[in-house]
């Protein structure tokens, strides 16, 4: 299995009664239909966590926690690994150095978190992952 370092996607807690308008922000954020748009949000009220950024860098998440759209609770983001897509509720360990939720034993039993190992994207530039940290000779292709 070929190990990509790890990117990041950034969540956060639906209002109550802000339905119409996370329908709204989501279809136009993921270029959705509605149908999907609210399919999409029906599941996010089943976990309490609506996906607001996916695939990002490490360096990235600190502006994009601050900047939460309207229909979230402020300060309610949370990050989790972007591998497996799971939301917070659905990830088995929890970073406290770097708030990080993620999956313990997707890699090795007793994994730390991705941040901690090392192995993580700093930054995405128009879709593109790079790595400041640690160069592998992989070019930085995504
Ligand atoms: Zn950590």
């Amino acid at each position: 299995m070929s190990e990509q370092p790890t990117e990041f996607n950034v969540w956060a807690r639906p209002k109550e009664g802000s339905l119409a308008r996370a329908v709204q922000w989501t279809r136009e954020k993921w270029k959705l239909s509605l149908a999907e748009a609210m399919s999409r949000v029906n599941d996010s009220k089943k976990t309490g966590w609506v996906l607001l950024h996916e695939r990002c860098g490490w360096l990235d998440v600190p502006a994009l926690v601050k900047s939460l759209p309207d229909f979230v609770e402020p300060g309610s983001a949370a990050v989790t690994e972007y591998e497996l897509g799971y939301s917070p509720a659905g990830c088995n360990a929890y970073c406290a150095t770097h708030g990080l939720h993620f999956l313990r034993g997707s890699r090795a039993p007793d994994a730390p978190c991705p941040v901690c190992a090392g192995w993580y994207i700093d930054t995405v530039q128009n879709g593109m992952a790079y790595r400041l940290t640690r160069h592998d000779g992989d070019g930085g292709d995504a």
